[in-house]
């Protein structure tokens, strides 16, 4: 997923959760737009190297526009959620039945016009503003149909065993 309009000042902690949502709910990485925060790299790379995914893609300082033109000429669609655009459940079925490569794209504060027309579907997880985590979270659960909840990471060091009280954490041996 590609993070639009990342503060260094304010926004490490909203664009830092936009990446853990993203590597719990099935996304391959996150790219951040335009400025560099090493800070935010360091921690998505340590929740990997703790709980699983080192393929997960960590990138920040990436040009917007070339890397979403590389995307779409690489055969791969581009989905913009805002709540301006069409509803999430009027579209879902198509965009996960296209079968290519998604990259969604969340802003943070006001989103140039720009990414309305180059992005291949506008969607909006409901017309009302909230976040990009719930909008990032909730687009996620309905393409995966709530299974990527149920994913397991091979190379966790460590995994949670449900309980119905307290935590259980497990040190893969
Ligand atoms: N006011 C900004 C604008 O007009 O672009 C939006 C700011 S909002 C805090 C940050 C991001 O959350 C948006 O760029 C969008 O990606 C996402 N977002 C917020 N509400 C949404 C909704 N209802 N549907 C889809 N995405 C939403």
């Amino acid at each position: 997923m590609l993070r639009l309009g990342h503060r260094v000042q304010r926004d490490k902690r909203v664009t830092t959760h936009v990446g853990l949502v993203a590597r719990a709910f099935g996304a391959s990485g996150i790219v951040i737009a335009g400025v560099k925060d090493e800070s935010v790299v360091r921690s998505l790379r340590r929740v990997c190297e703790i709980w699983g995914r080192a393929e997960f893609v960590v990138e920040d300082g990436v040009d917007p526009l070339e890397y979403i033109e590389n995307w779409k000429k690489s055969g791969g669609l581009v989905v913009h959620l805002t709540m301006y655009g069409l509803h999430v459940d009027d579209v879902i079925d198509e965009i996960r039945s296209s079968g290519k490569d998604l990259l969604v794209i969340v802003g943070a504060a006001k989103v140039p016009r720009v990414y309305y027309e180059i992005a291949d579907y506008n969607v909006a997880v409901g017309h009302q503003p909230h976040s990009e985590v719930a909008a990032l979270a909730i687009f996620l659960d309905r393409l995966y149909g709530g299974k990527e909840l149920k994913l397991i990471y091979p190379d966790a060091k460590l995994y949670v065993e449900p309980c119905p009280r307290g935590k259980r954490v497990v040190l893969r041996g």
